[in-house]
């Protein structure tokens, strides 16, 4: 239920920018780390607008790779799981790109 609450605060930014528009799409990018699973959002997206000047909106979602440096070796590599572990065995990652979520546009009627 983590992305019901995450879907709602998406919502809730949304509606206090434009609380008078009639929105047709939102558009989404979720990184590969965020922790988000873009499926549940677009599932809890209907009911999370129910009601709201969102009803009946679209949702479009970008999956952003994740990017990662790694501290020990100072490699860039692509992590292929949540948590990001670079080939030379360190677990020691920063995170370039893919660790979060974000609104990058918002359409109105
Ligand atoms: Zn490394």
């Amino acid at each position: 239920m983590h992305e019901f609450g995450i879907t709602e605060s998406v919502v809730a930014a949304v509606r206090e920018r434009l609380p008078d528009a009639t929105i047709t799409c939102v558009h989404l990018e979720i990184g590969a780390l965020s922790g988000v699973a873009a499926d549940s959002v677009r599932l809890y997206f209907g009911p999370a607008t129910e009601g709201t000047n969102l009803e009946g909106a679209r949702l479009e979602i970008s999956e952003v790779v994740a990017r990662c440096r790694c501290g020990t070796c100072g490699g860039e590599f692509e992590p292929d799981g949540p948590i990001p572990l670079c080939p030379c065995g360190s677990p020691d990652a920063a995170i370039l790109s893919g660790g979060d979520l974000r609104i990058t546009a918002v359409d109105v009627a």
